[in-house]
């Protein structure tokens, strides 16, 4: 859609026959750092017809709940959006379907990549059992963590282990407000995101060496015992569980460079990142409008494609290599270190603590932001206050 607005002329390839397909193991919170992209694309309005609900996230630790609210007289916190896949992906591929310049062809799976002369120059396409090719000046992979694509291009890859399970149900009738839950039980996680139609999505991250036998076993019984037993869990019980339990027990972090010769990869399949963060889809948005930024006017007008496939790789680096680095290091399930302990602790007694952190959690701010001199400095203020006040008085 990006790249026809500017006049490109796109042939999206599918591999799904549906219109109405979507993708099923997910959580699909979308955090507040892609909503600009979601506003370019004119997805606003119609997800919020749909039911898609605004939010921001509350977050459990062991020293309380970091509950952000906006400060005194000044706006709303920026917000995210939760809307089930099933709503998202059918109302997305409609939109990009009437998009004039977009070419929609379902039921057409990429095979092959096509080359000459050290560069890419299209695709094999296999539709109705019948293999075609197609040239473009541009071969945009976006599809997703088993990047066919991704993994044809041959594009230097980082894997990493991720050393939780992923484990996710919906209910119906949970009595639950408007804000996203998720609760760091250090080194395990667990969420609550109220969504469309009044379903809410409820879902795990326990670590494997202490969980993976047992929800092999039992996977119901144990993600819902799991479930009751958080700190202020959300009442299963009092609703209807209306799907399966489904997860996952492997997941690895998948990092590729997202750019080649006449070549680009977003979303997963240049940055399947640990799903413990929900930024998975709204990377996927951002890295599109990256990429059509840096190469969109050179695609659609002639210009100089590689410089701009460079400039997109540089701008993917700068925004998520540190994010993607620090959640690696998390995925091998560790404690929180000295800093987040730090950052954490101070966001559940402060307002403006927990600002900060939801700005770092919703992908506003980067690692270095967040944790900058300063900010550790005014968190390490505010425990010193807290532990004076709560000291004992000696008289
Ligand atoms: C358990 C779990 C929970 C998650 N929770 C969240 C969350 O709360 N928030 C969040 O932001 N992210 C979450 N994610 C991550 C999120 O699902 C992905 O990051 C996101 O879907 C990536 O979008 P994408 O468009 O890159 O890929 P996808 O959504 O995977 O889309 C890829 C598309 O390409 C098509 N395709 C694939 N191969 C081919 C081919 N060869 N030819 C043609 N078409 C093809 C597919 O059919 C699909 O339509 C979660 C992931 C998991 C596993």
């Amino acid at each position: 859609m990006l790249f026809a607005n500017l006049g490109a002329r796109v042939a999206l390839l599918e591999k799904h026959s549906g219109m109405d397909a979507y993708k099923v193991l997910c959580t699909h919170t979308l955090q507040p750092s892609c909503m600009p992209v979601v506003k370019t694309l004119g997805l606003l309005p119609p997800l919020e017809r749909a039911g898609a609900r605004r939010h921001v996230t509350h977050l459990w630790t062991r020293w309380g709940w970091i509950e952000p609210r906006p400060a005194p007289g000044r706006e709303p916190l920026p917000h995210g959006l939760n809307v089930r896949r099933r709503t998202l992906d059918p109302l997305l591929r409609r939109l990009a379907a009437e998009t004039p310049g977009v070419e929609l062809r379902l039921g057409s799976g990429v095979n092959g990549l096509l080359e000459e002369d050290g560069r890419f120059t299209g695709v094999r396409v296999t539709a109705n059992g019948t293999e075609t090719r197609l040239t473009a000046r541009l071969v945009v992979g976006a599809d997703g963590r088993n990047s066919t694509v991704g993994s044809l291009s041959g594009l230097p890859v980082r894997l990493s282990a991720n050393n939780r399970l992923g484990f996710l149900a919906q209910y119906r009738g949970l009595p639950d407000g408007d804000a996203s839950r998720v609760w760091f039980l250090d080194p395990d996680t667990a969420f609550a995101f109220p969504n469309d139609d009044g379903v809410t999505v409820v879902a795990c991250s326990p670590s494997k060496e202490h969980h993976a036998s047992a929800f092999r076993a039992d996977p119901e019984g144990s993600f819902e015992r799991f479930v009751r037993a958080l700190p202020d869990a959300p009442p299963i019980d009092q609703g209807e569980r209306i799907s399966k339990v489904i997860g996952t027990r492997d997941l690895p972090n998948v990092y590729r460079k997202p750019y080649g010769p006449g070549l680009a990869l977003v979303g997963d399949a240049a940055l399947a990142t640990d799903p413990l963060w929900g930024v998975g889809c709204g990377w996927a948005f951002q890295s599109a409008q990256w990429l059509v930024d840096a190469v969109g006017p050179a695609v659609a007008g002639g210009g100089d494609v590689p410089a701009g496939l460079a400039a997109y790789g540089g701008k993917h680096r700068a925004a998520l290599d540190s994010h993607h680095r620090l959640m690696e290091d998390y995925a091998a399930v560790r404690p929180f270190n000295v800093f987040e302990r730090l950052l954490l602790s101070a966001a559940a007694r402060d307002a403006g603590a927990a600002r900060h952190y939801y700005a770092f959690a919703s992908r506003l701010i980067d690692v270095k932001e967040f944790a900058s001199p300063g900010s550790l400095l005014r968190a390490a203020r505010v425990n010193a206050f807290h532990r004076l006040r709560n000291a004992p008085s000696n008289s």
